[in-house]
This record gives structure tokens, C-alpha cells and sequence, in this order.
């Protein structure tokens, strides 16, 4: 990263932003785009990526947070999806293996449900076929007694037996941040808080740039580039409206939601993916304090920049999970937090939003503006083989697509062993810093090997030192400038740590506050904001709004 300091990143890059033609200008900081913003840099284009929010604030912070291979496209046969993103699997982890970590999963067969013993075991094979899973990392079928020492919260009643299989974890904001952090390094300008609002176009209608509004300030400047992307997710059809070129295939917006309870109401041991009786499956996933179960898949039609958790979508859940788990008895005033994203799918006639496909596919308009749609987190790195591929072929530029070797920042580490031995030295440094220990793995996890610069920065302070050098930390080097920006996408404290994190808000806003010189008129807003963002995740409001009381 450069060694900008708060105060001054965001003119420097303004600055640099105008101050020449990019060879690629990514309209969205998530997932697809940051994927995008590397495979280009590090082909030695010049790159600019622009994001209307913060890096990850769209889909990208609100999905299941798995690397999978989706092994519920089997039952579609999209066997192309499930070998593709099967495979990527282990090199997403290889790349990032304090990010991205192994996690067994465990599938409860039940009398009466829509899976079998032979169509689960048949199902894991192909699977693990499919990603190329070698050793002790495939598929074995356990019977009930075995099922039970693996996860004893489940119910006895009517247990068949399970599948466990190997499946990765990560967090998905911190993963697109540290994939944007990588583009940078590789000489990619990139910016939050700078939403694309109109195209430029040359005298022969080829888009030739962006005009973008500071979310920060009133300023409107133009961005010039040879080639567009649109990455914008979920509104990637409002670029090609402002294009012209929203004909033939459409998005689709299908809503998924998570809600998280605490690890103590629902102490399951493992992951598991759960049959949820109306064909579709549930996964219940423990991490840190607590299990966060989802999701759901509806259609939906509301506003991508605010998606409420609905009352019915936490019943769904809670029901769901209760039946697999009914010493559990969960109940809606277990759920602490929760997240709803919209998946940005491409419409096909006739299907519902579960049975839409997954893929991504790729749009070149006449206007020579190249969209991208659909898609899955595991998939960023060849949906953006695939979209740079294109672009090179435009730029006459012959360089190969060199992602599957560039480590993430916040690496590098040879394999899961050796974070292991970084959890150890960081949770000694902790101890001798008079720090509980026991935040090594979240520091290590989510920031890799910048735990040391962060614990470089622990003060003499009274009230949560560790949290206050993370805020700092996040200012400095990954372009946090909202308070939301690092109490959500960059330590996912709002979802998993939020009866913890609450009393330490004022402190991070002081922080924001000195590092950006705001009012108090100002402080208030952003106050507001983080107010606001805990209520959409801890209230949920009823889908159909009941009649005024008379
Ligand atoms: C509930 C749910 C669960 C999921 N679970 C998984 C999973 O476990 N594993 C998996 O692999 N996949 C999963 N997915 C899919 C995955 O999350 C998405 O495919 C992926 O995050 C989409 O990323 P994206 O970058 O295309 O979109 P986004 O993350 O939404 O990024 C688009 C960005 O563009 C920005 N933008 C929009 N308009 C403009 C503009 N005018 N100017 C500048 N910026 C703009 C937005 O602010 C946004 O940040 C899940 C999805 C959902 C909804």
C-alpha cells in the first residue's frame, strides 16, 4: 500500500484519477470488480476502479461467506459451474490461506427428506469428483452414532446418517478489500465514495470515460479510459440504462438473508447444510461467539441500497433450524444481528428465483461498454480471467492471466500450518502486551500479517486499545473514511461481534473524527449512520404491513 496518511489519500488519488487516460476504468468495488482491478494491473494495464460506496458494501459483504462449489447446482446439473468454481476452491485458499479456510461440512440425512443416504453419498462423489478433492478431504459417509459424536445438537429422531465433506470459508468484505488493496500494489487507482453518474463517449459513440461525483465533497470530476467494465452488481442494468444498451438479457434481484444468534443458544460444534423441507437447504455455520444461519432466496423488487431483514424471512430460518436443532428452541428474540444482500442473477423466463442460474456472463455493447453479471464470490478470479481477457484482446496487450499466483495482501503464507504458527507468535505478542490472547485467530484471520502492524500501534489507552489501533490501522492503510467502513466491511464487527462492539462506537467515531478534521455537525451525521445501519440489521419488520389501528 502507499504510505498515504488520512488526511491526504483521497485528493492524491483524485488527482492521480484525472490526471491521465487508463487503459481500464471498473465501474464497483466488489468482489467481481476488485478481481478485475488486479488481473488487469497485474497484466500491466492501467487501472482505475471507481465505487459509489465502500469496497464491499453491495453483495459482496452479505453473502454465506463460503468458497463453495455450490453443491446444490448439482441438482440442476450445472456441472460446468460446479467444476469451475469447485476447482477454484483451493486456489482462492492457496492464495490466501489465512482468509480463506477449510471448514468440514456436514449434511444430516433424515427419514422423509428430499435427500437419501445414496443420492447424498452419489451427490458428495460427483462433487468432489468435479473439484478434483484428493485425500482426506473427500466426502465420507457417517452413520447416526457417528453423525451425532460429530454434531450432538441434532435430533436423533429420524436420523439416517450424514455426508461430511471439505468446504472453504472466508469474509467476503475482507477478502474483496485485500484483493483491492493487491490491485494497488500492482499499480491500480482506486476510490470509494466516488459514484460513476454518467458516461463520455468519443465522436464515434464509444464510451471513453466516466463522470463521477465525490460522495465525500459537492465536487463532479470525469475519469478518461480506453475501455469501460461495468462491475456494478446488482446494478449493473442501471449502467447499461445510462448506456443505452439494456436490451436482451435483464438482472434478476433475488434476495438472500442471514440472521446471526449467539454461539450459547445454538452451540452447534460444526457447519452444517440442512435439508429445509420445501427443497431448498439451510447452512448453520458457528464462528467466534456465535452460528449465522442462511439464507433465504426470494425475489425482490425494493431498493439494492437498503434491504430490510423481514420478519417472515427470520421465521423461515428459525423454523428451519429448529427442526434439525430442536434443543436449540431458537426464538426471534435470539437473533442479535443479521444481513440481507440481493443476488444479481440473470432473469430466465419461467424459473423461480432458487432455480435461477448462478453463472456469470459477459456483455459487450455496441458503445464498446463490457458488463458482467451473475457470477459467485468463489468465481472472482476467472470472471475476471474472462472480462480481462477481452480487454487485453481490445488493447493488443498478450500478457497472461497471472492472478493464480499473486498472494492476497495481508499474506504471504505457504498454507494453513503456517498461519497457525502466525496465530501463536501474535497471541505471545498479545499476552506481553497485556492483551487477552484470545483475539489472536480474529486479528490473524482478518488482517493475516498486518496483525503486526496494528499491535506495532497499541496505545496506552484505557477502553478497548486493540479495537481503537484496528480503526486506526483501517484509516491508514485501506481507505476507511466512514465509521461503518470498518465496524462492518473491515472487521465485520457489526454482524459478529455486536453486543461487544456497541460501547466502543463513540471511540471509533473520535478516531474518524480527528483523522478527517469533522465537525461536530459532521460526526453527528456519521453517528447517525452507524445508528441506522444497526437498526436495519437488528429489527425486523413485517413483509406485509398491517392495518392502522382504528
Ligand atoms: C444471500 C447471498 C449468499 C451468497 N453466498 C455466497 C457464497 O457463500 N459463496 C459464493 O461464492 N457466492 C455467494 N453469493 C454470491 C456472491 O455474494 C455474489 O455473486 C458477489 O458478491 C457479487 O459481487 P459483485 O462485485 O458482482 O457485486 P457487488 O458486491 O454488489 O458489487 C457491486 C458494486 O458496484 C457498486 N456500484 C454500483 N453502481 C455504481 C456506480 N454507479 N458507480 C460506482 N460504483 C457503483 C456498488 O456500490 C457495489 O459495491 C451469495 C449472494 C447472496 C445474495
Amino acid at each position: 500500500m502507499p504510505a498515504y496518511t488520512a488526511a491526504n489519500q483521497r485528493p492524491t488519488i483524485r488527482e492521480a484519477l484525472q490526471s491521465r487516460t487508463f487503459d481500464v476504468i471498473v465501474i464497483g468495488g466488489g468482489i467481481t470488480g476488485a478481481g478485475i482491478a488486479l488481473d488487469a494491473a497485474s497484466r500491466g494495464l492501467s487501472v482505475a476502479l471507481l465505487e459509489k460506496n465502500d469496497f464491499a458494501s453491495g453483495t459482496s459483504s452479505k453473502s454465506t461467506k463460503l468458497i463453495h462449489g455450490g453443491l446444490r447446482y448439482l441438482k440442476q446439473l450445472e456441472f460446468g459451474l460446479v467444476r469451475e468454481v469447485g476447482q477454484e476452491r483451493a486456489i482462492v485458499h492457496r492464495l490466501a490461506p489465512h482468509l480463506v479456510l477449510g471448514e468440514k461440512m456436514l449434511i444430516p440425512v433424515v427419514k422423509g427428506g428430499s435427500l437419501g443416504p445414496l443420492s447424498t453419498s452419489l451427490g458428495l462423489w460427483v462433487y468432489d469428483l468435479l473439484a478434483g478433492v484428493k485425500g482426506d478431504d473427500r466426502r465420507v459417509m457417517l452413520n447416526p452414532k457417528r453423525t451425532l459424536e460429530k454434531e450432538p445438537m441434532l435430533s436423533s429422531t429420524d436420523l439416517l446418517g450424514s455426508g461430511y465433506y471439505a468446504e472453504y470459508r472466508t469474509d467476503d468484505s475482507r477478502l474483496t478489500i485485500e484483493l483491492i488493496k493487491t490491485a494497488m500494489q500492482h499499480g491500480a487507482m482506486v476510490l470509494n465514495y466516488a459514484a460513476v453518474e454518467g458516461l463520455i463517449y468519443n465522436e464515434h459513440k464509444q464510451v471513453k470515460g466516466v463522470v463521477c461525483q465525490d460522495e465525500m465533497g459537492p465536487d463532479r470530476w470525469t475519469v478518461q479510459g480506453k475501455i469501460v467494465v461495468n462491475a456494478a452488481g446488482p446494478w449493473v442494468d442501471e449502467i447499461r440504462k445510462q448506456d443505452r444498451s439494456l436490451q436482451g438479457k435483464k438482472l434478476f434481484l433475488s434476495k438472500g438473508v442471514h440472521i446471526v444468534v449467539p454461539q450459547a443458544k445454538l452451540p452447534i460444534q460444526q457447519a452444517a447444510y440442512f435439508d429445509v423441507g420445501d427443497g431448498r437447504m439451510v447452512f448453520a455455520i458457528p464462528r467466534q461467539d456465535i452460528t449465522y444461519i442462511g439464507t433465504t432466496d426470494t425475489a425482490y423488487h425494493g431498493d439494492p441500497n437498503r434491504i430490510p431483514i423481514e420478519k417472515e424471512d427470520v421465521a423461515y430460518l428459525l423454523a428451519a433450524t429448529n427442526r434439525f436443532f430442536p434443543k436449540a428452541q431458537l426464538a426471534i428474540e435470539d437473533v442479535e444481528s443479521g444481513w440481507a444482500g440481493v443476488r444479481p442473477l440473470i432473469y430466465e423466463e419461467g424459473k423461480s428465483a432458487s432455480e435461477m442460474s448462478r453463472r456469470d456472463e459477459i456483455f459487450t455493447a455496441l458503445s464498446g461498454l463490457i458488463s458482467i453479471a451473475g457470477g459467485k464470490l468463489t468465481g472472482y478470479r476467472k470472471m475476471a480471467q474472462r472480462v480481462v481477457n477481452r480487454v487485453a484482446k481490445t488493447l493488443g496487450n498478450k500478457t497472461a492471466c497471472q492472478t493464480a499466483k499473486i498472494s492476497l495482501a495481508g499474506g504471504p503464507f505457504l498454507n494453513a500450518a503456517d498461519v497457525n504458527l502466525y496465530i501463536q507468535q501474535i497471541m505471545h505478542k498479545l499476552q506481553e502486551l497485556n492483551q487477552s490472547a484470545t483475539e489472536a485467530p480474529y486479528l490473524v484471520h482478518n488482517y493475516g500479517r498486518q496483525a503486526d502492524v496494528i499491535l506495532q500501534d497499541l496505545r496506552q489507552e484505557e477502553d478497548f486499545p486493540l479495537l481503537q489501533a484496528e480503526v486506526r490501522f483501517t484509516i491508514a492503510h485501506e481507505l476507511a473514511t466512514h465509521p461503518l467502513d470498518f465496524l462492518n466491511r473491515r472487521s465485520g464487527r457489526l454482524y459478529f461481534r455486536l453486543p461487544a462492539t456497541r460501547p466502543a462506537i463513540p471511540l471509533a467515531l473520535d478516531i474518524f473524527q480527528e483523522a478527517f478534521s469533522w465537525s461536530p455537525e459532521q460526526r453527528q451525521r456519521f453517528a447517525h449512520e452507524v445508528s441506522e445501519a444497526i437498526d436495519l440489521i437488528t429489527t425486523f419488520p413485517s413483509s406485509t404491513p398491517l392495518p392502522a389501528a382504528r
